[in-house]
C-alpha cells in the first residue's frame, strides 16, 4: 500500500530535515527473504559505527545469576520477573528497570503493529524508566508520528507500537552491552516478542540487530550496520527490518534519509496482508 501523507506528517518530516522530494518509495512487492540474507542489495558504503559510542572503558563483568526463565509468563509475570531480576551484574547499578513502552498484548484485537527493539536504557532511561527518552525519543516520535504511529497508540487503533531494550537495565556510563548481559536479559525479549506477536520487528542500532539475528547468523556481530540495513531478514515467522539508532541519526542528520527509508520499508511490511 503507498504510503499516503497528509499536510500534518510532511510537515513533521521537515521538521526532521528530511527534503520531501528525497523521500524514498514504500517497496511492498519486494519479496520477504526465505531466510536471513547473506549479502545488501544495495551499494555499501562505508558507514560509522550506529551506536552511541561508549563515554567510559567497559566495565569488568559482575557475577551472573541464573539466567531467567519466562518461558511461560504472562505479560504481568513478565513486567515482575523483569523488575525482580538480578541475572547479571546491571542490576547492582541501574536505578529501576526499563520493561518498554507501548501495546501490550490483546489476544481479542491479534498482533501489534511494530515492535522497536534498540538497545540499553541511558541515564535519562533509567531514571525515567522508559526507553528512548531525550532528543533521540523524541526523533524516534516524530519519525512514528509521521507515519500516524505513536508510543502512545490505543492498540484498539490498530497501531500498536512496542518499544523496548535488549538490556532493561542501565550499563554504568552508557558503555556497550557487554556479551554475557546479553545473553542473560535476551530471554524478556524474547518472551516480549512471543506475547505481543508484531506484525513487523525494527532493529533500530547493532546490538538489537545482533540480539535478533545472532542465532540464525553469527557474522551479524562482525558486519557493519550500514551493510545490515537495505534488506529483509525474519526472527522466525516474523519480518524484521534493521535501521540506525535515532541517537546516532542526530550526530548524522545525513543518514536521516535512509532511516526514513527503512521505516518506509516497515510499514509496507505491517500493511501487507
Ligand atoms: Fe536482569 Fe537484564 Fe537487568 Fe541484567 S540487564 S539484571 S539480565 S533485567
Amino acid at each position: 500500500m503507498p504510503l499516503q501523507l497528509d499536510d500534518h506528517q510532511r510537515a513533521l518530516l521537515e521538521h526532521m530535515g528530511l527534503r520531501l522530494d528525497f523521500l524514498p518509495k514504500p517497496a511492498p512487492d519486494a519479496p520477504l527473504t526465505p531466510d536471513v540474507a547473506p549479502a545488501p542489495t544495495r551499494p555499501a558504503a562505508a558507514q560509522p559505527a550506529t551506536s552511541p559510542p561508549p563515554t567510559t572503558p567497559t566495565a569488568p563483568a559482575l557475577p551472573l545469576g541464573p539466567r531467567p526463565d519466562v518461558s511461560g509468563a504472562d505479560w504481568s509475570a513478565l513486567q515482575q520477573a523483569v523488575q525482580n531480576c538480578t541475572a547479571c551484574g546491571l542490576c547492582q547499578t541501574r536505578q529501576q528497570t526499563v520493561f518498554g513502552v507501548g501495546a501490550t498484548p490483546a489476544p481479542d484485537q491479534g498482533a501489534i503493529d511494530w515492535m522497536i527493539v534498540g538497545e540499553a536504557p541511558g541515564e535519562q532511561e533509567d531514571r525515567q524508566g522508559e526507553p528512548f527518552v531525550g532528543p533521540a525519543g523524541q526523533l524516534l516520535d516524530q519519525m512514528l508520528g509521521a507515519l500516524g504511529l505513536s508510543r502512545q497508540a490505543a492498540p484498539s487503533e490498530g497501531r500498536g507500537v512496542f518499544i523496548a531494550n535488549v538490556l532493561k537495565c542501565r550499563p554504568p556510563g552508557n558503555r556497550n552491552p557487554q556479551p554475557q548481559e546479553v545473553t542473560q536479559c535476551l530471554p524478556f525479549l524474547k518472551r516480549q516478542i512471543e506475547l505481543l506477536r508484531p506484525k513487523v520487528l525494527l532493529a533500530m542500532g547493532k546490538f538489537g540487530a545482533q540480539a535478533l539475528l545472532a542465532e540464525q547468523w553469527p557474522e551479524v556481530a562482525t558486519t557493519p550496520l550500514g551493510k545490515l540495513r537495505g534488506q529483509i531478514y525474519r526472527y522466525g515467522d516474523t519480518p524484521l527490518v534493521v535501521t540506525y539508532h535515532p541517537a546516532y541519526l542526530l550526530r548524522t542528520p545525513a543518514d536521516k534519509a535512509k532511516a526514513w527509508d527503512d521505516l518506509c520499508q516497515a510499514h509496507a511490511l505491517s500493511q501487507a496482508p
